[in-house]
């Protein structure tokens, strides 16, 4: 493919040849954040660029805030892999994929830098005013793949992006004691949980038996909308923030 032009002012242009048609026609409505989990940026933009890798990202923001573009947004970039969010199943048609460089869970966590999140901000801005994306559709790549994918981590500052008019968020509950449920449980209150998860967009199955798939969802909410403690185990606090979060909705809410 010969180069284009970067849909963001601000990028430049680093061409990957991982990319097909979004399907139907799709326009993105989702932002899906990842981090790049390998120890050099330039190692990870390597990869995305090289034919034999079969994955790619629209964007690529480095520690220092440069962004470089990868793929048109009109194309499906190759980033979400199987994954699920309010019952679609082919994230990539429907989503622009953002690789934040960061050695992620394989080195430790390190923080992400501000002058990364301030690039990460105002390129989730231009994006999501250009193709009206809803701040409840701006998610982290273990959102739609729980299990299976943590990134881009519990490090990563969601709070400040919705500060700064990007994503969705409530401050989360306080960690007390109380009634908490766990891999193991049955019943109503399960159920319940499940249909909460579910409503929000994860791919929770509604059986009321609280299954290690379940856990793999929990925990994923929490480490993007409770990243204090992220251990799958559905307590109070956990339960509380995904109530405010739904009640926040623009279509659940008053
Ligand atoms: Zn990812």
């Amino acid at each position: 493919m010969s180069a284009f032009t970067a849909d963001y002012a601000k990028a430049s242009v680093r061409i990957s040849p991982n990319h097909g048609e979004r399907v139907d026609g799709q326009k993105p409505d989702m932002l899906i954040l990842h981090y790049t989990g390998m120890p050099t940026a330039e190692g990870a933009l390597d990869w995305l660029c090289r034919a034999e890798s079969q994955v790619s990202s629209h964007y690529f923001v480095h520690e220092n805030g440069d962004v470089v573009q990868l793929v048109p947004e009109a194309r499906r970039a190759w980033h979400a892999g199987k994954s699920v969010w309010h019952g679609n199943t082919d994230i990539n048609s429907a989503s622009i994929g953002i690789e934040i460089a960061n050695a992620g869970h394989p080195g430790g966590l390190p923080r992400y830098p501000q002058m990364q999140v301030d690039a990460v901000i105002e390129l989730c801005r231009d994006c999501g005013e250009r193709w009206s994306i809803a701040p409840e559709r701006v998610l982290a790549h273990s959102d739609v793949a729980p299990r299976r994918k943590l990134d881009p981590g519990e490090n990563f500052p969601w709070d400040l992006l919705h500060e700064r008019g990007v994503g969705h968020w409530v401050s989360p509950a306080p960690i007390t004691g109380g009634r908490f449920f766990q891999r193991g449980d049955q019943g109503q209150p399960v159920e319940a949980l499940q249909s909460m998860l579910s409503l929000y967009g994860y791919g929770t199955e509604i059986s009321g038996e609280f299954s290690d798939k379940m856990a793999g969802e929990v925990e994923a909410f929490q480490r993007h909308f409770r990243p204090e403690r992220v251990d799958g185990i559905a307590d109070f606090s956990t339960i509380d923030t995904l109530h405010r979060l739904l009640a926040a909705l623009p279509r659940y809410g008053a």
